[in-house]
Protein backbone atom coordinates (compact mmCIF):
# COMPACT_ATOMS: atom_id res chain seq x y z
CA UNK A 1 0.00 0.00 0.00
CA UNK A 2 0.88 3.84 -0.81
CA UNK A 3 0.16 6.65 1.51
CA UNK A 4 0.59 10.87 0.20
CA UNK A 5 1.21 13.45 2.44
CA UNK A 6 0.39 16.70 1.48
CA UNK A 7 0.20 20.09 3.20
CA UNK A 8 -2.91 22.06 3.14
CA UNK A 9 -2.27 25.52 1.84
CA UNK A 10 1.87 24.79 2.41
CA UNK A 11 3.21 28.62 2.44
CA UNK A 12 1.07 29.97 4.45
CA UNK A 13 0.81 26.99 6.74
CA UNK A 14 4.49 27.36 6.89
CA UNK A 15 4.23 31.49 7.60
CA UNK A 16 2.17 30.31 10.48
CA UNK A 17 4.07 28.21 12.05
CA UNK A 18 7.18 30.81 12.53
CA UNK A 19 3.96 34.06 13.02
CA UNK A 20 1.55 32.33 15.15
CA UNK A 21 -0.62 35.30 14.64
CA UNK A 22 -1.13 34.80 11.45
CA UNK A 23 -3.83 31.78 12.15
CA UNK A 24 -6.48 33.52 12.92
CA UNK A 25 -6.55 35.67 9.97
CA UNK A 26 -6.98 35.52 5.48
CA UNK A 27 -2.93 34.87 4.31
CA UNK A 28 -1.82 35.61 1.33
CA UNK A 29 1.95 34.61 -0.08
CA UNK A 30 2.49 36.62 -2.59
CA UNK A 31 5.83 35.79 -5.56
CA UNK A 32 8.83 37.05 -6.13
CA UNK A 33 8.06 40.24 -7.39
CA UNK A 34 5.01 41.20 -5.03
CA UNK A 35 2.54 41.36 -7.37
CA UNK A 36 0.58 37.85 -7.42
CA UNK A 37 -0.85 35.50 -5.19
CA UNK A 38 0.87 32.22 -5.13
CA UNK A 39 -0.84 30.96 -2.29
CA UNK A 40 -3.69 31.60 0.14
CA UNK A 41 -5.49 30.38 3.56
CA UNK A 42 -8.95 29.10 2.95
CA UNK A 43 -10.28 32.42 4.48
CA UNK A 44 -8.81 33.70 1.51
CA UNK A 45 -9.90 31.30 -0.86
CA UNK A 46 -13.81 31.74 0.53
CA UNK A 47 -14.05 35.27 0.04
CA UNK A 48 -13.00 34.63 -3.25
CA UNK A 49 -9.49 34.88 -4.10
CA UNK A 50 -7.91 32.84 -6.70
CA UNK A 51 -4.12 31.87 -6.85
CA UNK A 52 -2.42 34.01 -9.91
CA UNK A 53 -4.71 36.60 -8.96
CA UNK A 54 -2.47 40.28 -8.78
CA UNK A 55 -2.65 41.95 -5.26
CA UNK A 56 -4.40 44.88 -6.58
CA UNK A 57 -8.00 42.53 -7.46
CA UNK A 58 -7.83 40.74 -3.91
CA UNK A 59 -7.43 43.44 -1.74
CA UNK A 60 -11.01 44.79 -2.25
CA UNK A 61 -12.34 41.50 -1.95
CA UNK A 62 -9.90 40.12 1.05
CA UNK A 63 -9.24 43.46 2.44
CA UNK A 64 -8.47 42.18 6.05
CA UNK A 65 -6.02 39.54 4.79
CA UNK A 66 -1.94 39.80 5.29
CA UNK A 67 -0.15 39.59 2.29
CA UNK A 68 3.45 38.40 3.14
CA UNK A 69 6.25 37.46 0.11
CA UNK A 70 7.53 33.76 -0.15
CA UNK A 71 10.43 32.74 1.14
CA UNK A 72 11.37 29.49 -0.01
CA UNK A 73 14.21 28.98 2.16
CA UNK A 74 11.69 28.95 4.95
CA UNK A 75 9.62 26.19 3.24
CA UNK A 76 12.35 24.34 2.56
CA UNK A 77 13.16 23.44 6.23
CA UNK A 78 9.88 22.80 7.16
CA UNK A 79 9.66 20.65 4.36
CA UNK A 80 12.55 18.84 5.07
CA UNK A 81 10.88 18.32 8.12
CA UNK A 82 7.90 16.85 7.01
CA UNK A 83 10.15 14.58 4.91
CA UNK A 84 12.33 13.60 8.28
CA UNK A 85 8.84 12.59 10.20
CA UNK A 86 7.85 9.97 7.51
CA UNK A 87 10.49 8.60 7.29
CA UNK A 88 10.51 7.79 10.90
CA UNK A 89 7.76 5.55 9.89
CA UNK A 90 8.14 4.40 6.11
CA UNK A 91 11.34 2.60 4.97
CA UNK A 92 10.88 4.19 1.37
CA UNK A 93 9.70 7.78 1.17
CA UNK A 94 9.42 10.07 -2.11
CA UNK A 95 10.19 13.65 -1.58
CA UNK A 96 7.44 14.08 -4.20
CA UNK A 97 7.18 18.39 -4.23
CA UNK A 98 8.39 20.42 -1.63
CA UNK A 99 4.83 19.84 0.14
CA UNK A 100 3.93 16.27 -0.63
CA UNK A 101 5.61 13.07 0.08
CA UNK A 102 4.52 9.45 -1.20
CA UNK A 103 5.59 6.70 0.97
CA UNK A 104 5.61 2.97 1.26
CA UNK A 105 2.42 2.18 4.29
CA UNK A 106 3.11 -0.21 5.92
CA UNK A 107 -0.21 -0.08 8.12
CA UNK A 108 -2.74 1.18 6.13
CA UNK A 109 -5.25 1.85 8.37
CA UNK A 110 -7.30 4.80 9.63
CA UNK A 111 -5.41 4.77 12.94
CA UNK A 112 -1.79 5.37 11.46
CA UNK A 113 -3.08 8.12 9.09
CA UNK A 114 -4.53 9.68 11.81
CA UNK A 115 -1.50 9.67 13.99
CA UNK A 116 0.71 10.59 11.23
CA UNK A 117 -1.20 13.85 10.66
CA UNK A 118 -1.11 14.53 14.16
CA UNK A 119 2.62 13.86 14.55
CA UNK A 120 2.82 16.38 11.97
CA UNK A 121 1.00 18.79 12.96
CA UNK A 122 2.28 18.74 16.37
CA UNK A 123 5.97 18.05 15.72
CA UNK A 124 6.74 20.33 12.30
CA UNK A 125 3.06 22.67 12.26
CA UNK A 126 1.44 22.05 9.29
CA UNK A 127 -1.79 20.77 8.78
CA UNK A 128 -1.80 18.00 6.49
CA UNK A 129 -3.98 15.73 4.57
CA UNK A 130 -3.68 11.81 4.08
CA UNK A 131 -4.33 9.23 1.44
CA UNK A 132 -3.90 5.77 1.78
CA UNK A 133 -4.37 3.24 -0.99
CA UNK A 134 -2.68 0.81 -3.23
CA UNK A 135 -1.56 2.97 -6.00
CA UNK A 136 -0.08 6.47 -5.96
CA UNK A 137 -2.94 7.70 -8.13
CA UNK A 138 -5.38 6.74 -5.92
CA UNK A 139 -3.68 7.82 -2.89
CA UNK A 140 -3.36 11.17 -3.85
CA UNK A 141 -6.75 11.46 -5.18
CA UNK A 142 -7.61 10.43 -1.30
CA UNK A 143 -5.84 13.17 0.02
CA UNK A 144 -6.51 16.06 -2.72
CA UNK A 145 -10.47 15.15 -1.62
CA UNK A 146 -10.02 15.15 1.93
CA UNK A 147 -8.45 18.53 2.17
CA UNK A 148 -8.36 20.36 4.31
CA UNK A 149 -7.16 18.00 7.41
CA UNK A 150 -8.71 14.86 6.03
CA UNK A 151 -7.80 11.41 5.23
CA UNK A 152 -8.68 8.39 3.63
CA UNK A 153 -8.05 4.71 3.51
CA UNK A 154 -8.90 2.95 0.12
CA UNK A 155 -8.62 -0.58 0.82
CA UNK A 156 -11.12 -2.65 -0.98
CA UNK A 157 -12.46 -2.63 -4.50
CA UNK A 158 -15.60 -1.14 -3.06
CA UNK A 159 -14.01 1.95 -1.48
CA UNK A 160 -12.38 2.02 -4.49
CA UNK A 161 -15.22 2.19 -6.80
CA UNK A 162 -17.26 4.81 -4.28
CA UNK A 163 -13.69 7.42 -4.43
CA UNK A 164 -14.18 7.33 -8.31
CA UNK A 165 -17.62 7.51 -8.58
CA UNK A 166 -19.07 10.34 -10.44
CA UNK A 167 -15.95 12.65 -9.70
CA UNK A 168 -14.58 14.59 -12.49
CA UNK A 169 -11.29 13.08 -14.36
CA UNK A 170 -9.64 16.27 -14.05
CA UNK A 171 -9.20 15.26 -10.85
CA UNK A 172 -6.75 12.82 -11.42
CA UNK A 173 -2.79 14.35 -11.20
CA UNK A 174 -2.09 13.95 -14.98
CA UNK A 175 -5.60 14.58 -16.77
CA UNK A 176 -5.29 18.44 -17.59
CA UNK A 177 -7.57 20.33 -19.36
CA UNK A 178 -6.57 18.86 -23.03
CA UNK A 179 -6.77 15.20 -22.26
CA UNK A 180 -10.07 15.81 -20.05
CA UNK A 181 -11.33 17.13 -23.85
CA UNK A 182 -10.35 14.23 -25.87
CA UNK A 183 -11.91 12.22 -22.83
CA UNK A 184 -15.11 14.31 -22.99
CA UNK A 185 -15.34 13.65 -26.94
CA UNK A 186 -15.71 9.69 -26.37
CA UNK A 187 -18.18 10.37 -23.38
CA UNK A 188 -15.36 9.78 -20.70
CA UNK A 189 -15.95 12.38 -18.07
CA UNK A 190 -15.75 11.07 -14.60
CA UNK A 191 -13.12 8.48 -12.83
CA UNK A 192 -15.27 5.74 -12.94
CA UNK A 193 -16.24 6.26 -16.27
CA UNK A 194 -12.43 6.20 -17.21
CA UNK A 195 -11.32 2.94 -15.10
CA UNK A 196 -14.27 1.26 -16.80
CA UNK A 197 -13.35 2.41 -20.40
CA UNK A 198 -11.10 -0.20 -22.46
CA UNK A 199 -8.13 -0.18 -21.64
CA UNK A 200 -6.40 -0.17 -25.16
CA UNK A 201 -8.80 2.76 -25.93
CA UNK A 202 -7.11 4.71 -23.08
CA UNK A 203 -3.70 3.72 -24.55
CA UNK A 204 -4.56 4.98 -27.80
CA UNK A 205 -5.92 7.85 -27.19
CA UNK A 206 -3.86 9.25 -24.47
CA UNK A 207 -0.76 6.78 -24.82
CA UNK A 208 0.94 4.98 -22.22
CA UNK A 209 0.80 8.41 -19.92
CA UNK A 210 -3.15 7.34 -19.84
CA UNK A 211 -2.83 3.75 -19.60
CA UNK A 212 -0.50 3.82 -16.83
CA UNK A 213 -2.88 6.04 -15.01
CA UNK A 214 -5.97 4.06 -16.56
CA UNK A 215 -3.95 0.52 -14.12
CA UNK A 216 -3.47 2.87 -11.10
CA UNK A 217 -7.10 4.04 -10.81
CA UNK A 218 -8.08 0.20 -11.42
CA UNK A 219 -6.04 -0.73 -8.31
CA UNK A 220 -2.54 -2.08 -10.17
CA UNK A 221 0.18 0.10 -9.28
CA UNK A 222 2.50 0.67 -12.16
CA UNK A 223 4.27 3.81 -10.92
CA UNK A 224 6.60 2.77 -8.48
CA UNK A 225 7.27 5.09 -5.04
CA UNK A 226 10.98 6.50 -5.64
CA UNK A 227 12.84 7.17 -2.89
CA UNK A 228 15.82 8.52 -5.33
CA UNK A 229 15.39 11.36 -7.51
CA UNK A 230 15.37 10.10 -11.39
CA UNK A 231 18.47 11.18 -13.30
CA UNK A 232 17.53 14.82 -14.98
CA UNK A 233 16.73 15.05 -18.84
CA UNK A 234 17.43 18.17 -19.05
CA UNK A 235 18.14 20.84 -16.41
CA UNK A 236 16.56 24.64 -16.27
CA UNK A 237 16.53 27.83 -14.79
CA UNK A 238 14.37 31.23 -15.34
CA UNK A 239 10.83 31.99 -14.89
CA UNK A 240 8.43 35.35 -14.77
CA UNK A 241 10.65 38.35 -15.35
CA UNK A 242 8.13 40.70 -13.33
CA UNK A 243 6.84 42.94 -15.11
CA UNK A 244 7.24 42.56 -18.89
CA UNK A 245 10.17 44.40 -20.19
CA UNK A 246 11.25 45.48 -24.05
CA UNK A 247 14.13 46.89 -22.24
CA UNK A 248 16.80 45.03 -24.19
CA UNK A 249 19.34 46.17 -21.01
CA UNK A 250 16.89 44.39 -18.73
CA UNK A 251 16.13 41.21 -21.01
CA UNK A 252 19.88 40.42 -21.25
CA UNK A 253 20.59 40.83 -17.63
CA UNK A 254 17.80 37.71 -17.14
CA UNK A 255 19.34 35.93 -19.59
CA UNK A 256 22.51 36.46 -18.28
CA UNK A 257 21.50 35.85 -14.08
CA UNK A 258 19.80 32.87 -15.70
CA UNK A 259 22.48 31.04 -17.02
CA UNK A 260 24.09 32.02 -13.63
CA UNK A 261 21.43 30.16 -12.00
CA UNK A 262 21.65 27.42 -14.65
CA UNK A 263 25.51 26.40 -13.93
CA UNK A 264 24.96 26.87 -10.19
CA UNK A 265 22.21 23.67 -11.07
CA UNK A 266 24.64 21.99 -13.38
CA UNK A 267 27.51 22.23 -11.07
CA UNK A 268 25.27 20.42 -7.86
CA UNK A 269 24.27 17.98 -10.71
CA UNK A 270 27.82 17.08 -11.85
CA UNK A 271 26.51 17.09 -15.36
CA UNK A 272 27.40 19.04 -18.11
CA UNK A 273 25.36 19.98 -21.44
CA UNK A 274 25.56 19.61 -25.24
CA UNK A 275 22.95 21.67 -26.12
CA UNK A 276 21.36 24.70 -24.77
CA UNK A 277 17.34 26.23 -25.37
CA UNK A 278 17.00 29.67 -24.78
CA UNK A 279 12.99 30.18 -24.41
CA UNK A 280 10.99 33.81 -24.14
CA UNK A 281 7.23 33.76 -23.38
CA UNK A 282 5.73 37.28 -24.76
CA UNK A 283 2.50 39.40 -23.46
CA UNK A 284 0.61 39.17 -26.57
CA UNK A 285 2.53 36.28 -28.73
CA UNK A 286 2.92 32.95 -28.74
CA UNK A 287 6.31 31.52 -26.70
CA UNK A 288 9.26 31.32 -28.91
CA UNK A 289 12.73 29.06 -28.25
CA UNK A 290 15.52 28.37 -30.17
CA UNK A 291 18.35 25.68 -29.32
CA UNK A 292 21.94 25.73 -30.26
CA UNK A 293 24.59 22.84 -30.01
CA UNK A 294 27.78 24.13 -28.08
CA UNK A 295 31.13 22.97 -28.65
CA UNK A 296 31.64 20.05 -26.64
CA UNK A 297 29.94 19.41 -23.55
CA UNK A 298 29.69 22.22 -21.46
CA UNK A 299 28.67 23.26 -17.97
CA UNK A 300 30.62 26.93 -17.63
CA UNK A 301 29.28 29.96 -17.85
CA UNK A 302 31.39 31.43 -20.93
CA UNK A 303 30.37 28.86 -22.86
CA UNK A 304 26.81 28.63 -21.71
CA UNK A 305 26.04 32.46 -21.86
CA UNK A 306 27.48 32.97 -25.38
CA UNK A 307 24.99 30.18 -26.67
CA UNK A 308 22.37 32.33 -24.55
CA UNK A 309 23.21 35.64 -26.05
CA UNK A 310 23.76 33.83 -29.78
CA UNK A 311 20.16 32.78 -29.30
CA UNK A 312 18.71 35.88 -28.00
CA UNK A 313 18.49 38.32 -30.94
CA UNK A 314 16.70 35.16 -32.90
CA UNK A 315 14.29 34.44 -30.62
CA UNK A 316 13.35 38.16 -29.90
CA UNK A 317 13.73 41.61 -31.41
CA UNK A 318 12.94 44.34 -28.90
CA UNK A 319 10.55 46.42 -31.14
CA UNK A 320 8.37 43.17 -31.48
CA UNK A 321 7.31 42.47 -28.09
CA UNK A 322 7.61 42.13 -24.27
CA UNK A 323 8.89 39.45 -22.66
CA UNK A 324 7.35 38.13 -19.50
CA UNK A 325 8.81 34.67 -18.63
CA UNK A 326 11.84 33.04 -20.11
CA UNK A 327 13.68 29.46 -19.34
CA UNK A 328 17.30 29.18 -20.22
CA UNK A 329 17.18 24.72 -20.64
CA UNK A 330 20.66 22.04 -20.81
CA UNK A 331 19.45 19.81 -22.67
CA UNK A 332 21.66 16.42 -23.44
CA UNK A 333 23.34 16.36 -20.60
CA UNK A 334 25.92 13.70 -19.41
CA UNK A 335 28.46 13.22 -16.29
CA UNK A 336 30.96 16.49 -15.74
CA UNK A 337 33.29 13.20 -15.00
CA UNK A 338 33.25 11.99 -18.34
CA UNK A 339 33.30 15.42 -20.13
CA UNK A 340 34.98 15.52 -23.93
CA UNK A 341 36.69 18.77 -23.72
CA UNK A 342 37.13 21.33 -26.52
CA UNK A 343 40.25 21.94 -28.72
CA UNK A 344 39.94 25.67 -27.55
CA UNK A 345 38.90 25.54 -24.26
CA UNK A 346 40.11 28.09 -21.62
CA UNK A 347 41.25 27.57 -18.30
CA UNK A 348 37.82 28.55 -15.66
CA UNK A 349 37.16 31.32 -13.57
CA UNK A 350 34.31 29.64 -12.53
CA UNK A 351 35.50 27.15 -9.96
CA UNK A 352 37.12 30.67 -8.22
CA UNK A 353 33.65 32.14 -9.03
CA UNK A 354 32.25 29.34 -7.24
CA UNK A 355 33.85 29.03 -4.21
CA UNK A 356 33.68 32.79 -3.37
CA UNK A 357 30.15 32.75 -3.92
CA UNK A 358 29.82 29.65 -1.72
CA UNK A 359 31.90 31.20 0.97
CA UNK A 360 30.51 34.63 0.91
CA UNK A 361 27.04 34.42 -0.45
CA UNK A 362 25.22 33.45 -3.15
CA UNK A 363 25.42 36.07 -5.45
CA UNK A 364 27.88 37.88 -4.25
CA UNK A 365 30.43 37.31 -7.36
CA UNK A 366 27.99 37.76 -10.16
CA UNK A 367 28.26 39.36 -13.88
CA UNK A 368 28.67 42.55 -14.83
CA UNK A 369 25.87 42.22 -17.27
CA UNK A 370 23.26 41.83 -14.41
CA UNK A 371 23.57 45.59 -13.02
CA UNK A 372 20.35 46.37 -14.62
CA UNK A 373 18.73 43.73 -12.25
CA UNK A 374 18.85 46.16 -9.01
CA UNK A 375 15.60 45.53 -8.14
CA UNK A 376 15.88 41.87 -8.21
CA UNK A 377 19.25 41.70 -6.17
CA UNK A 378 18.07 44.13 -4.17
CA UNK A 379 15.24 41.96 -2.57
CA UNK A 380 16.61 39.06 -0.20
CA UNK A 381 13.29 37.11 -1.37
CA UNK A 382 14.94 36.83 -4.77
CA UNK A 383 18.00 34.77 -3.39
CA UNK A 384 16.25 31.62 -3.35
CA UNK A 385 13.45 29.87 -5.61
CA UNK A 386 11.92 27.00 -5.47
CA UNK A 387 13.76 25.43 -8.14
CA UNK A 388 16.44 25.99 -6.09
CA UNK A 389 15.51 23.02 -3.40
CA UNK A 390 17.28 19.84 -4.78
CA UNK A 391 15.57 16.15 -4.60
CA UNK A 392 12.11 17.01 -5.48
CA UNK A 393 10.81 14.00 -8.08
CA UNK A 394 8.61 16.57 -9.00
CA UNK A 395 9.36 19.95 -10.58
MG1 LIG B 1 -0.32 20.94 -0.69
Amino acid sequence: MIGHVDADCFYVSAERVRFPHLRSMPVGVLGNHGACIIAKSYEMKAAGVSTGMPIWDATPICPQAVYVKRDFRWYEALSRRMLALVQEVSPRVEFYSIDEQFFAALEPTDGFARQLQNNLLTRVGVPVSIGIAPTKTLAKLISDSSKPFGYGVVADDRQRRALLHNRPVTDITGIAKRSAMHLAAHGIETCDQFARADRAFIRWLLTKRGEDLWWELNGTPVIPVQAVRPKHKFVSRGGSIGRASCDPARVQAFVVRNVERLVEALMHYKVCCDQLTLSLSFTDRPERSLRSSLLGSRADFEALLEAALHLLPQVWQPSSAAVHYMHVIAGCLRPLAHRQMSLFEQPQLHDVKHRINNAVGRFALRSGSTLPLVDVYGDAANEYDICDIYGKSCF
